[in-house]
């Protein structure tokens, strides 16, 4: 069974550049332009990750991850961070506020698969021993 991504993302262009990455990668992929909708899309289908971009318009990503990991719902669902906005601290910030990785964009297809393979750790496990 193919694992589902939540894509969170505001630009149209980054949104379908994610989302052909991780269909072409084998992964579901639910798709959510702001914060109001990631939260209850990852509240009612349970992703086994989600992709948050952290510049959207009202409730930005970092606040976004804040509810998700202090909902005892969705708290262990893996979050990757992405942003356009590579400051000086700004990976520490995602960091401590509940972000698992965080990636700087432009979007590249290795590094991103490379990071959710990280977290689909156990799965690929069990494919690999299989072989
Ligand atoms: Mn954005």
């Amino acid at each position: 069974m193919a694992q589902t991504v939540l894509v969170v993302e505001d630009n149209a262009l980054n949104m379908e550049l994610a989302t052909d990455i991780l269909e072409a990668a084998g992964y579901g992929v639910l798709q959510a332009e702001n914060a109001e909708n990631a939260i209850a899309l990852a509240k009612s289908q349970k992703p086994a990750l989600i992709l948050m971009d952290v510049g959207l318009p009202g409730i930005d990503g970092l606040t976004a991850t804040a509810i998700l990991k202090g909902d005892p719902g969705t708290s262990h669902i893996p979050l990757i961070a992405l942003t356009a906005h590579a400051m000086k601290g700004d990976k520490e910030r995602a960091l401590a506020g509940g972000c698992d990785e965080y990636l700087t964009k432009p979007i590249d297809a290795r590094t991103l698969l490379d990071a959710i393979g990280r977290f689909s750790q156990s799965a690929s496990d069990l494919t690999s021993h299989a072989l």
